[in-house]
């Protein structure tokens, strides 16, 4: 049986991440310190000091590393409430890609990694960037298209190639480096910036929440040290996956709040405008909009819950978290777009936060996945289940 009840250390954190949220963050969202790529590390920092002096810094971590310890359903409580403001997860350092590049490097690195990579990055003084997807016929949905390679010359890797879409890669401290080793793939540590690793451009893309933007980048003979490689040699992909599965679940969790918030707005105009002779709301196409709205938002924190408790019960969640994510990211982009549609012309304003929500959550339909290859997955699954060997 899942179990719906929360702890009180959950809801006083979640209370406490609320009020923080209303209180400090929201007044940061029209700071000119956002440009069309995301806020800068200057707001970042500031925001972070804030967190951390309210005791929000990175609170899903392990007590050794300054969090609290928080199990999958404690955090999925946490995060949506922090999601509320497109800032929030930013502030208290849970945001992507730093939040997944922190449980990869928790689960796999060794202890000198940890301290020379990972420490950084959960205190904030470091941002992350993950160095996967390629360009032309390079990674992409399939990561076995990858084209980057590693040779090994003596006791070090020499790592050349191109990435694309790499969120964060400018302004950030720590480089995790996918790349081709023969027959297999392994990640790599490096400090950034690096002489070999360029940034070509950073895109011109419809969304603006994380620093740094998402960049096109050129790794030119990055030379590695040995005791760089993540883990093991070879396991790059299964380590792909340790990040992916919960980390596609934590943006479900971020977005949730992002959605909610959406719909707040959304409701609040609509009980405030009036046509025809009665409220917005009073009107039945507008009604049922919002209570689709409500439909939408329920059942993804179900499914956030149930792969949340999965996770908790030390299960991969794999297939969980995948449904969980096609679920809850076809599900914010109607409410985004219904929020859109009830405010009206102002909908596409950026007077609300409504219109920055509907054009960030586009592109949530496509990293970590696609809907497309999760809905491929998911038919695999159901067919090996049918037709057993
Ligand atoms: C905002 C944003 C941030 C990102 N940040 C990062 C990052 O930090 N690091 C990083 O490495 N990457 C990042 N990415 C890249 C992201 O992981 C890829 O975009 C994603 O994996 C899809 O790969 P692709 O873009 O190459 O699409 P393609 O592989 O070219 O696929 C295009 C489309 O084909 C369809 N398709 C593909 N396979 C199937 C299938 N099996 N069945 C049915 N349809 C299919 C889907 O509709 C898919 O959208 C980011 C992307 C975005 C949009």
């Amino acid at each position: 049986m899942t179990d719906f009840s929360r702890t009180s250390r959950e809801t006083d954190l979640a209370s406490l991440t609320e009020a923080f949220i209303r209180d400090v963050v929201i007044p940061y969202e029209t700071d000119p310190r956002i440009d069309h790529h995301g806020p800068n590390d200057d707001l970042r920092v500031e925001l972070q000091d804030k967190a951390k002096a309210a005791g929000l810094l990175a609170p899903h971590l392990p007590r050794e590393w300054g969090g609290y310890g928080l199990s999958h359903a404690e955090q999925a409580t946490v995060f949506r409430a922090a999601g509320y403001s497109m800032l929030g997860p930013l502030a208290m350092n849970i945001a992507a890609p730093d939040e997944g590049n922190m449980h990869m490097l928790h689960k796999v690195a060794s202890a000198e990694q940890k301290a020379r990579f990972l420490k950084p990055m959960t205190t904030g003084e470091k941002r992350s960037a993950f160095f996967m997807t390629e360009p032309d016929d390079g990674s992409g949905s399939d990561p076995a298209m990858l084209k980057t390679t590693a040779v090994q010359d003596g006791n070090h890797w020499v790592i050349n190639g191109r990435k694309w879409l790499i969120t964060g890669a400018l302004g950030a401290g720590v480089g995790i480096i996918m790349a081709r080793t023969g027959e297999t793939a392994t990640i790599f540590l490096v400090d950034l910036p690096h002489e070999g690793i360029g940034v070509e451009r950073v895109l011109d893309t419809i969304d603006r929440t994380m620093p740094g933007g998402h960049s096109v980048i050129t790794l030119d003979a990055v030379r590695v040290p040995a005791d760089q490689i993540l883990g093991e040699f070879g396991k790059g992909f299964d380590y792909a996956q340790v990040r992916l599965a919960p980390a596609r679940l934590t943006h479900c969790m971020r977005w949730w709040g992002a959605a909610r918030r959406a719909h707040d707005i959304a409701v609040a105009y609509a009980c405030k405008r009036q046509a025809f002779g009665k409220l917005l709301i009073d009107h039945e196409g507008v009604g049922f909009m919002l209570a689709d709205n409500e439909m939408d938002l329920h059942q993804s924190m179900l499914v956030i819950d149930h792969a949340a408790w999965v996770l908790d019960r030390g299960e991969r969640g794999t297939a969980e978290s995948s449904l969980a994510k096609v679920v809850c990211s076809e599900a914010y982009f109607r409410i985004a777009d219904r929020c859109v549609q009830v405010l009206g012309g102002m909908g596409v304003t950026a007077d609300t936060q409504v219109q920055q929500i509907f054009r960030d959550l586009r592109a949530f339909r496509i990293y970590d996945g696609p809907s497309e290859v999760h809905r491929w997955s998911m038919a695999k699954r159901i067919k090996r289940a049918a037709l057993p060997r």
